[in-house]
């Protein structure tokens, strides 16, 4: 059995379809939410965790392209340059989950690697550009 992290990104139009539904049922795959930030009307982003048949993964991530989902795989790091981050709060702003955050008492930013989904969204917010994504 294999074990896939991916990142599904919902456009609006389908963001109250149920797809993932589809993977347990169709390609009889285990199927685990880690991160979701869905609301109906707006893009949807969930990072899932696939468990199954390496084929059956591969034939799951096909059905969800033609259904105009982006699917990444979650192989990916979000790195934080601590020179040139001035802990200016600016990219806390944009993460939907609370993996950036500024510390009360010291007031420098504070990356929590378990609640980043990958979503990208802080990397343009930086107006130092200190937040890269490692490949
Ligand atoms: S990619 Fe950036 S904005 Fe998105 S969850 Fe991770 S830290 Fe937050
Ligand atoms: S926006 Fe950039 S400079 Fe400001 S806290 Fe975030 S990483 Fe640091």
């Amino acid at each position: 059995m294999k074990k896939k992290k991916l990142v599904l990104s919902f456009p609006e139009k389908i963001v109250t379809k149920p797809l993932t539904y589809k993977l347990v049922k169709e390609f009889d795959l285990e199927f685990n939410i880690l991160r979701a930030e869905i609301t109906p009307d707006v893009e949807g982003k969930m990072l899932i965790e696939l468990r199954g048949d390496d084929e059956q993964i591969n034939r799951a991530i096909e059905y969800l392209e033609n259904n105009k989902v982006s699917v990444q795989e979650a192989g990916k790091d979000i790195i934080i340059d601590r020179e040139s981050c001035v802990d200016c709060g600016e990219c806390t702003s944009v993460c939907i989950t609370g993996a950036l955050s500024l510390d009360k008492k010291s007031k420098k930013l504070v990356f929590d690697r378990d609640e980043c989904i990958l979503c990208e969204l802080c990397i343009d917010s930086c107006p130092l550009k200190a937040i890269k994504v490692k490949m």
